[in-house]
């Protein structure tokens, strides 16, 4: 383990630009469950109810369905980044990482200070109006705080978008996503079995290219096979933290 700290560390020394992907696992260490994961919702629910009704179409059709369930189901509970999202935010500061791709929706890397974040899935702390015209937008607070289930927009009274990617609706920034990991000399995967597209594909298509793939992830992920090192661990926050002290 330690060796491959110290070798994590080198190829980071070595790396013009360094990539970060991370997914559920890595907020899991700050308190948040994983929607996927043995006790997730998608598990208690049923998969096939959450994809029915956290689902553009139905947003579009049966908003106060739609609400009631994203209130109960998806509403996080206030959390603080993990020590993994700390130690992030100050490589990037020091200029160790290039920028972080997420596929969480909670925030965290931005509350810990990370600058160049691509969260692919949105941003559950923000709402948005989708009126093309308006497009305000709007904090958690003041949709916890509306007095009506569903909430509307205080400008042009249009229904409020959580600020997340709902089924049937593309990812976010799909092509600076795509690119900054391709334009990486080091991918370090942290959180994520990658199973979920179009991000797995494009850690497929950048490794590939390259051999500098690193993946912190608790269990196997699908590109195990193509990393240069693999730590199955659950506490990244500390792993990072070794390394970064010896960069
Ligand atoms: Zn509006």
């Amino acid at each position: 383990m330690d060796q491959n700290i110290s070798k994590l560390a080198g190829l980071i020394k070595n790396s013009p630009r360094t990539v970060v992907v991370t997914g559920a696992g890595i907020s899991t260490e700050a308190g948040i469950p994983d929607f996927r994961g043995q006790n997730g919702i998608y598990r208690k629910l049923g998969e096939d109810r959450v994809m029915r009704i956290i689902n553009i179409d139905f947003f579009r059709r049966q908003p106060e369905e739609f609400y009631k369930f994203y209130r109960q189901y998806f509403h996080f509970p206030p959390v603080e980044p993990s020590k993994a999202h700390v130690v992030l935010a100050d490589m990037e500061k020091n200029g160790h990482i290039y920028g972080v791709v997420t596929q969480n929706i909670d925030n965290l890397h931005q509350k810990a200070g990370s600058k160049k974040v691509i969260p692919i899935h949105g941003n559950a702390e923000r709402y948005v109006c989708p009126a093309r015209h308006c497009q305000a937008e709007y904090e958690t607070s003041y949709v916890d705080n509306y007095p009506e289930v569903v909430p509307r927009c205080s400008q042009c009274n249009t229904i409020l978008k959580p600020d997340v990617v709902l089924f049937g609706e593309q990812i976010y920034s799909y092509i600076d996503a795509r690119e900054m990991i391709l334009s990486a000399r080091l991918v370090i995967v942290i959180g994520s079995s990658l199973t979920v597209y179009p991000l797995a594909g494009f850690v497929r298509e950048f490794s590939t290219f390259t051999q500098d793939l690193v993946i912190i992830n608790k269990g196997p992920t699908y590109m195990d096979h193509a990393a240069q090192i693999k730590f199955d661990t659950n506490h990244t926050g500390d792993l990072l933290e070794k390394v970064n002290r010896l960069l």
